[in-house]
């Protein structure tokens, strides 16, 4: 059956919750894919920021094989050696105290707004405490995640989400002070916004929203799901800056394919917050997942993953400022490492569209951005394949 055809049966079949690109997906290679018709792209997006190692990555598809062949589920009642594994090398690289699996990115941040809360009310026994999240944010579609979620379309059909949630601006401290009260129990941030359009948090409002929170024992809650995993070049953007947070979410290019997340948080905070029977998941943390996140910290380290992000970043970022510079349509390049965003002039929808029809995947993201958060093992010629493309298609505006 062709391309066209199976389309046609998806419609039928899948909820219409995308509008999708009309393409299958058959397989893929490094930093390539291949659609059902043998068409070869060049991949910029990662299946959003997910596929760090590139596809197909021999020693990480062998790491899952071993495991389906051990055991692929034990739940949670009892240990498993892989997540011990995990959960060791994620305290290591992130320098937090205590890991909380989960399936998903939405999920790793509904579990830290849980564990805020429960701090807070281990503290004085009260249960109307507010958290202050930041306008264009993302942290997910279920109901907590969601409610922290800074676009109001998102949020608006689905209301009542929790509530006690007040929206502040990034990079604007003193909206954020303004909000803090009493009730206050986390703030809650992407120190890279992802969805938002690739805005970094900067230094300096880091330092005083965690100044803020240490002054009145507010907890900060970083959600790396997007900007963490060497993307910055940092194993988390708040490596960076110096700002640690007290409670971390971590999901995507966390295993790399295999659907995970987790939820980190400091000794401090865990003292206080979930205990047996407060929060649990039949999946997270499952032996297989975990083989995926284990064999992605070991490789990032093999790989040297971060160093090369680092010895990239200003190669790729040298490119697209000269787009700013020679075509009009592109106005502001964004962003840090292989976290990159253009803000467009011209419909970020139809650069995306041409794009793939030239070969090259690449996504958008809110406020007319286009998107390029690539395998992190991309190489100078990638960047060349993919800046070729652009030019061609920003020339006819
Ligand atoms: C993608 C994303 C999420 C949601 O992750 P899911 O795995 O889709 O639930 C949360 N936060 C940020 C910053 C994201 O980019």
């Amino acid at each position: 059956m062709d391309m066209k055809k199976y389309i046609e049966e998806a419609e039928e079949a899948l909820l219409h919750t995308y509008n999708r690109f009309q393409i299958i997906w058959d397989k893929g290679d490094g930093v390539y894919l291949y659609d059902l018709e043998g068409k070869k792209y060049l991949d910029f997006a990662a299946g959003i920021a997910v596929f760090a190692l590139g596809y197909n990555n021999s020693a990480y598809n062998d790491a899952l094989k071993a495991q389906i062949d051990k055991i692929l589920h034990t739940s949670n009642l009892y240990y498993n050696i892989p997540a011990i594994e995990a959960a060791k090398g994620l305290k290591k690289v992130s320098g937090m105290d205590r890991v909380f699996f989960t399936n998903s990115g939405a999920e790793a941040n509904e579990g830290a707004i849980k564990a805020a809360r429960k701090y807070a009310y281990t503290k004085d026994g009260s249960t109307d405490h507010e958290i202050i999240a930041m306008n264009h944010s993302f942290h997910g579609r279920t109901m907590g995640a969601l409610a922290v979620t800074g676009t109001s379309k998102y949020r608006e059909p689905f209301e009542p989400l929790i509530g006690n949630i007040k929206f502040a601006d990034l990079n604007d401290f003193d909206s954020v002070a303004a909000l803090v009260n009493e009730k206050t129990c986390a703030i809650m941030l992407e120190p890279v916004q992802g969805e938002g359009g690739m805005v970094p948090a900067t230094e300096e409002f880091l330092k005083k929203v965690r100044a803020l929170c240490d002054e009145k024992d507010i907890l900060l809650i970083f959600d790396e799901v997007q900007c963490g995993m060497g993307r910055t070049g940092y194993m988390f953007a708040w490596q960076k800056y110096g700002v640690k947070p007290d409670i971390m979410t971590s999901a995507k290019a966390l295993g790399c394919g295999v659907p995970v997340g987790a939820f980190l948080m400091t000794e401090k905070v865990a003292e206080k917050s979930l205990v047996p029977g407060d929060h649990g998941t039949t999946y997270g943390g499952n032996p297989f997942a975990t083989a995926a996140i284990q064999k992605v910290l070991d490789l990032f380290e093999e790989q040297h993953i971060i160093e090369h992000v680092r010895e990239i970043t200003p190669y790729l970022e040298d490119k697209l400022d000269r787009l700013v510079e020679q075509y009009d349509c592109v106005l502001e390049r964004r962003g840090t490492g292989l976290m990159q965003g253009l803000v467009l002039e011209c419909p970020v929808g139809e650069v995306t569209q041409k794009a793939l029809e030239k070969g090259l995947v690449i996504i958008s993201a809110g406020g007319n951005v286009l998107r390029m958060v690539p395998p992190l093992i991309i190489t100078r010629e990638h960047v060349d394949e993919m800046i070729a493309v652009l030019e061609e298609i920003f020339k006819t505006y």
